[in-house]
């Protein structure tokens, strides 16, 4: 760094010391603090805008606009280029103001008057707190350095204790939390769990943002790290005799404390003039806005852990928080914004729930939260702002909900609800070794679907007949590097032998379209998930394919093996497929290894193309499973992750049901063997139709084997048939109301 900038901005800082030691406080200090600013940047203008609430920003200072305009003069988000700025929360630097778009005139701040602009977001953490303004007449564009130091001023304001009386929380938030709120999420582990919030990340409070000496800042930073690296070192020690999907999220964990591009632009922001926790702030806030707003999942997931990682150097060199999991409730619901795997470990398996802010299924933290089996909720928008410690909270994970302070009525039905679920697991657990035979004595086989080795125990739980889907991508997901064979192949026998001789279904890897591998270069496609992913990244790139088939082979063990490839769109991509895996075997045979006792080669059916392939395919295919939740985006033309038009059509729409139908008809000719596998075929409704139509093996989620095999041993499949065809006779569009009506008088 320029030997200019480390001056400017530690002599800002200098005076921005003195100015916070002095005796001022409130709106004196807001005062001499943009007086200083404006002198010292020779602007004509500085001025502080502060939230009054999510949507309305508020002129808290100025020197240089008139000033009756403070605390009078408000703008809305977006609004403006103050509320530009808060808006996209990135730093807007122009000469020409009243040019740039969304500029917006306000008299009573006789703004007009100047030509240059620089706003500079407020935020600690993510959160948006407000708007640093210099203005001045001479039209001029702020240099980088500039810049710079007024991001660094930025940050320690956002320190200030000050801040926390002007940002608009106060009366108006404390009456709102009070309050009953519902929250809607997204599920990513199902349960239900009702106990007491307990705030994540309780604030570490920086009460030294400007260092006196810079040498001992850096000496401080640097022990820090080195207590963090090692730390962290320890953890992956402790993780390895227990779970490889663990040791696998902490090997990245670890890569990330030893970057040396954090260090640096940490060292930098010393060297400027911050104290040693006021730089891992700062680059931690600063990351968390540009990676928030990044559409690419892995750079999201690895802001988590480097989130996870400041927070716990933060604790280190500030001495705080070290005993915070004292005060944890028994019952503790977590709450936060996101957490980290490293975080999230610590906490052990005694929490009761997790509800978060932001979060992904395919994400680190939700891999654990599922091994252990812990309600999680995530994408609650508001959690964070609406939840305070020791709140009630009621989370629903099968829902992807929760309550939070429950008023008597909400609490009543959900205490009922968790007395009758409990009461249902109850008669679950009694049918749990019977076989899914209906009324009419028809058995359907139920299986379920598993990605990590973390979720086979629910095999023997749920009474599921084999794994119909083992969705091997999350074991690439979690990674940070492209796992070797002898690792793959460790991990299928592991799952293997987890699964105790029940039939393993695996399919190869399903990337591209929402599953990025991190060190798979990324493809720009304008529409992923009909793009270059699944079958046919692994036939145009096949050393990952051969790769996994080996690993597969292997795994085996001379025991049974059943694979199936993914998004097969027509017969020629089965046919090479096939033949990838016959080179596989023969390779296999030269080595002198053991081959499978039996090998079942299936493709997964999930483009309506593949349901009108030539009779030949349905002859040469060991197995097919439909894969419901891509086949009804791509029969309906309806992005599967898209509520607003996911939700228009019923997978009970007659249409589908007769291209279900026709796809059972061609296989019961050819006897090859069918399943259906998306979401839908845990749904006790649409498991029944599809067993009517004559589906005989359904692959679900472990908690939708009971409720499924329930209704199944309720019914005469000839009965259910009758409605729907009646209902389809009758013209209906969908058969649900039917058969839903005919349920009401039979179970
Ligand atoms: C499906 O598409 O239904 C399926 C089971 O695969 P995934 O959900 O992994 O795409
Ligand atoms: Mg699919």
């Amino acid at each position: 760094m320029p030997e200019r900038i480390e001056t400017e901005s530690r002599k800002l800082l200098g005076r921005l010391r003195e100015a916070l030691a002095a005796d001022n406080e409130g709106q004196a200090r807001l005062d001499e603090v943009v007086e200083l600013i404006a002198t010292s940047m020779m602007t004509e203008v500085c001025s502080i805008y502060l939230f009054r609430d999510p949507e309305t920003l508020e002129l808290c200072a100025t020197k240089g606009l008139q000033a009756e305009a403070v605390h009078q003069t408000r703008m809305r988000l977006g609004e403006g280029l103050v509320g530009r700025t808060a808006k996209s929360r990135t730093v807007i630097n122009t000469a020409d103001a009243p040019a740039e778009k969304g500029f917006r005139y306000m008299p009573e701040t006789g703004e007009e008057r100047y030509s240059s602009f620089c706003g500079v977001p407020i935020q600690r953490l993510g959160d948006s707190l407000g708007v640093l303004v210099v203005q001045s007449k001479a039209a001029r564009e702020f240099t980088a350095d500039e810049v710079y130091a007024l991001e660094i001023v930025a940050m320690v304001l956002a320190e200030m204790t000050e801040l926390g009386a002007f940002v608009g929380e106060g009366a108006a938030l404390s009456a709102r939390h009070q309050q009953h709120v519902l929250l809607r999420g997204s599920v990513a582990q199902e349960g239900t769990s009702e106990g007491k919030v307990y705030l994540h990340e309780p604030r570490v409070v920086v009460t030294n943002p400007i260092s006196d000496d810079p040498d001992i800042e850096l000496a401080r930073l640097r022990d820090g790290v080195n207590e963090l690296r090692s730390t962290v070192d320890s953890m992956l020690l402790g993780a390895h005799s227990t779970d490889s999907d663990q040791t696998e999220i902490l090997e990245a964990y670890r890569m990330f404390a030893n970057s040396g591009s954090w260090m640096r632009r940490m060292e930098a922001d010393v060297i400027s003039g911050l104290s040693a926790e006021a730089a891992v702030e700062k680059e931690q806030s600063l990351a968390r806005s540009r990676l928030s707003k990044a559409g690419d999942s892995y750079m999201r997931e690895r802001l988590h852990d480097l989130d996870d990682l400041s927070n716990r150097l933060l604790r280190i060199l500030t001495g705080q928080g070290a005993d915070a999991r004292n005060d944890m409730p028994e019952n503790a619901i977590l709450v936060a914004r996101n957490i980290g795997p490293g975080e999230l470990l610590e906490y052990g398996k005694t929490l009761k729930g997790i509800v978060l802010e932001e979060g992904s299924v395919g994400s680190h933290a939700t891999v654990i939260a599922r091994a252990w089996a812990i309600p999680l909720v995530i994408n609650a928008k508001g959690v964070t702002r609406e939840a305070l410690n020791g709140d009630t909270i009621l989370v629903d994970g099968d829902q992807g909900i929760a309550h939070l302070r429950p008023d008597e009525t909400v609490h009543t039905a959900f205490r009922d609800k968790l007395a009758m679920q409990t009461r249902a697991q109850e008669r679950y657990a009694s049918i749990r070794d019977l076989p899914a035979t209906t009324k009419c004595g028809t058995t359907i086989s139920l299986q379920m679907n598993a990605g990590l080795i973390a979720d086979l125990p629910s095999l023997e739980g749920s009474g599921a007949e084999g794994v119909g889907l083992f969705r091997t991508e999350l074991q690439f997901l979690v990674r940070n590097k492209m796992p070797r064979r002898a690792e793959l192949s460790a991990l299928y026998s592991r799952v293997v032998s987890s699964a105790k001789g029940k039939r393993v279904a695996f399919r190869t890897l399903d990337i591209g379209s929402d599953k990025v591998l991190p060190y798979m270069k990324p493809n720009d496609e304008p529409n992923p998930a009909m793009g270059w992913r699944a079958i046919r990244v692994g036939l145009d790139k096949p050393g990952v394919l051969r790769m996994q088939l080996q690993a597969l082979l292997r795994a085996a063990d001379g025991g049974p093996l059943a694979v199936m490839f993914p998004f097969i769109t027509q017969l020629e991509e089965f046919r090479a497929a096939k033949a990838e895996m016959d080179k596989a075997i023969e390779r296999e045979k030269i080595l002198g290894h053991n081959l499978p006792s039996t090998l079942e080669v299936g493709a997964m059916l999930e483009t309506p193309s593949l349901g009108f392939a030539p009779d030949v395919f349905f002859d040469e295919v060991d197995f097919i499973s439909i894969g419901g939740n891509d086949l009804k985006q791509f029969f309906f033309a309806a992005d599967r992750e898209n509520e607003r038009v996911r939700k228009r059509y019923d997978t009970l729409n007659v249409s589908f049901l007769s291209f279900i139908s026709q796809v059972i008809e061609r296989c019961n000719k050819s006897n090859t063997a069918l399943s259906f596998c998306g979401e839908d075929a845990g749904r006790p409704v649409e498991a029944l139709c599809l067993a009517a139509l004559g589906m005989r093996t359904l692959s679900m989620r472990p908690a939708s084997v009971g409720p499924v095999k329930h209704l199944l041993r309720r019914v005469d499949l000839n009965e259910v048939k009758q409605v729907m065809d009646d209902a389809i006779a009758r013209g209906d569009q969908s058969v649900r109301r039917a058969v839903a009506d005919w349920l009401v008088y039979q179970v």
